[in-house]
């Protein structure tokens, strides 16, 4: 799929260059229109999908709720990008789709592998996935599996990213929790800065090694902050590692322009048992 947009996206944009030099009298494409306000991209957050009504709250849904989602988005007209998409369009000027949207995933969850996935390749909707490294190894060391706890394994991850629907990224290596005095990869109170830096740089670039060598190479684009708590002290360690987004946990809707700064805030719906993403994108226009 990825193939088919990199040969696609440069057909398309010189044809839309093509018709704008012949219309261009009567019509701008929307897609090549200069909009300073930018273009709005809602980003929907998942992450546990299970069957048993008893086990959905917060942050878990049923198959048949993820489903209704993604039949949502395509009755409403919403394209589901990927970061590399948002890449292509700031630094090498690809168009967006009309209507974009984003699906992303947190933690790793196998759920995702086993529920989430065969509904999105039924769509074709692609969908960010970010994990936990310790999470991964963890997975792929035990012999205990069950898709009510278990995190997906180093081979499964690679089948997903190979499947070039799931774009696989950063959500720690092993900052995860909020029991040893430090909230997800936020810096601790009174904690020496430059400490903090040297502590996240080494943590988050271990994920990146690892990814890139069970992964085929692939070395994720985006960091997402764990539980969304960030500190001013970690984008410097961001940049530094070559990460080009940061996913955040704020709810509102992306306005996307050309400037690259604004891919290292972006906010996120949490969709929760009981409250479709349809009503979620309504109420957020
Ligand atoms: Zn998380």
């Amino acid at each position: 799929m990825r193939l088919f947009q990199k040969i696609c996206f440069p057909l398309a944009l010189s044809l839309a260059v093509a018709l704008f030099g012949i219309f261009s009298h009567l019509s701008v494409p929307a897609s090549t229109q200069p909009d300073e306000a930018g273009i709005a991209l809602p980003i929907l957050m998942y992450h546990h999908i299970l069957k048993e009504t008893a086990r959905l709250n917060e942050y878990t849904i049923s198959p048949d709720e993820f489903r209704q989602d993604m039949q949502y988005l395509q009755d409403a007209g919403y394209t589901p990008i990927l970061i590399s998409d948002l890449l292509d369009y700031v630094y090498d000027g690809l168009p967006l789709p009309e209507k974009p949207v984003m699906i992303t995933f947190d933690d790793g969850y196998e759920s995702f592998y086993a529920y989430a996935f065969p509904i999105l390749e039924e769509y074709g909707f692609p969908a960010v996935f970010s994990i936990v490294g310790t999470y991964a190894d963890q997975y792929t060391l035990a012999d205990d599996h069950h898709v009510r706890y278990s995190h997906c394994t180093w081979n499964q991850l690679a089948l997903l990213q190979e499947s070039g629907l799931v774009e696989i990224q950063n959500h720690s290596y092993d900052l995860h929790k909020t029991d040893q005095g430090r909230r997800g990869s936020s810096k601790k109170p009174g904690e020496d800065a430059a400490a903090y830096q040297e502590m996240l740089h080494s943590d988050l670039l271990k994920l990146q090694m690892e990814c890139s060598e069970y992964l085929s190479g692939w070395v994720p684009t985006c960091y997402t902050y764990p539980f969304g708590f960030i500190s001013e002290e970690a984008l410097p360690v961001i940049r530094e590692l070559g990460f080009s987004c940061a996913l955040t946990c704020r709810e509102r809707v992306n306005q996307i322009t050309k400037d690259p700064e604004d891919l290292y805030h972006l906010g996120r719906f949490n969709r929760p048992h009981g409250k479709s993403a349809q009503t979620i994108l309504e109420a957020a226009g």
